[in-house]
This record gives structure tokens, sequence and C-alpha cells, in this order.
């Protein structure tokens, strides 16, 4: 039988800890856009689909890591649900952490895999102030060949570039505040 988990001390547990939550799953409206998106939730029956794994999942994950699905690790992180969800649920994010904090671990590569795919604002921040560097590093065919056969990213598959600076610093230089609302 599962222990009992105070929700209350499992979540100062938590503060206490210094871990920042990603609460966007507050904002879902339970409307299941994102299960109707979602290529394996059509294609696999055995998965429950982004809304069961990401935001209901997630309320139950935080009163206890009993409720953890090994079901997760089915989703392909293609964030599909997270472009078509109208709440701005982190879909996709909710479900590739929780799989790093209480799925099996086993050290390796694909652990490693796990973290950068789940950390997206982190490899954001590190990989744009030298973007070209890592879209030609990401784009070359020995290099997906090497991906493809350690950390299981298939060759055919084209990773998302990176932009070099950010969205702001390009809206101050070339965005002044007519420019922006002339074409409204
Ligand atoms: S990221 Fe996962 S849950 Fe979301 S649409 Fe893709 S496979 Fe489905
Ligand atoms: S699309 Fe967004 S709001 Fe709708 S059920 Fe999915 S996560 Fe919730």
């Amino acid at each position: 039988m599962s222990p009992i988990i105070d929700p209350v001390k499992h979540a100062d547990e938590t503060l206490q800890a210094g871990v920042s939550r990603d609460t966007s799953f507050d904002q879902c409206i339970k409307c299941t856009v994102c299960t109707v998106y979602c290529p394996v939730a059509k294609a696999n029956p055995a998965y429950p689909g982004p809304k069961q794994c990401g935001p209901d999942g997630e309320r139950l994950r935080i009163k206890s890591p009993e409720f953890y699905d090994d079901a997760l690790s089915m989703c392909t992180n293609c964030k599909r649900c997270e472009t078509a969800c109208p709440s701005g649920v982190n879909v996709s994010d909710l479900i590739a952490v929780a799989r790093a904090e209480h799925g099996k671990k086993k050290p390796g590569i694909k652990l490693m895999r796990d973290f950068v795919l789940s950390h997206t604002d982190l490899m954001g921040s590190l990989s744009s102030p030298v973007a070209p560097l890592v879209n030609t590093a990401t784009s070359l065919g020995p290099v997906k060949k090497l991906m493809h056969k350690t950390i299981g990213v298939h060759q055919h598959k084209d990773l998302p570039k990176y932009s070099h600076g950010t969205f702001r610093r390009w809206y101050k230089q070339n965005c002044t505040s007519q420019d922006c609302t002339q074409d409204r």
C-alpha cells in the first residue's frame, strides 16, 4: 500500500528546497484540445494523452510522487500539445520535467538527453549567444547520425534552430513605439 503523504508538508519541503515549479498547469481549462492534437495518443491507446499526463497528472504528482505513471515515457516531446493549448499550459515541459524527476534514472547519456529536453529555457539561454555554431553543428549529417546512435534522436529529425540574441534585444533595436503601432 502506498504511504499517505501530507500534501501541505510536501509543498513546504519543496519550497524549502528552493525548487521553483512550473505552475502553468493551474491555467488548464480541461478542453482536451491538446489530446486531439497529440500524435502519440492518436496512434497508441495505451498513452493517456497530454491532458492526463501534463496538467492533470501534475496536480497529483505534487501531492505524491507515487502518482508518477511510466506511460509518460511514451511522449516524444514534439510539443504539438503545447502549441495547440489555448491557455498557455506548458504541457510537454511538465511531462519532460516529471520524467526527469520521477522516471527510472539509469545514469548515462539518455539521462543527459532528458535533462536537455526538459530544460528548454536554460538551454536557450546557453545556446543563444553561440546560436550559429550550435545550429550548424546540429544540422551536420555525421552529428545527426551520432545523436541517432547514442541518445536516440532520429537522424531524419531536424532540431529547432536557436536565434542569435533575444527577441527583447531585437525589439529594442528595430521597433520604436510608433513602428509597432502603425500597422494595427
Ligand atoms: S509533446 Fe508529448 S504529449 Fe504533447 S503532443 Fe507531443 S507526444 Fe503528445
Ligand atoms: S489544451 Fe491546454 S487547457 Fe486544454 S486540456 Fe490541454 S492543457 Fe488543458
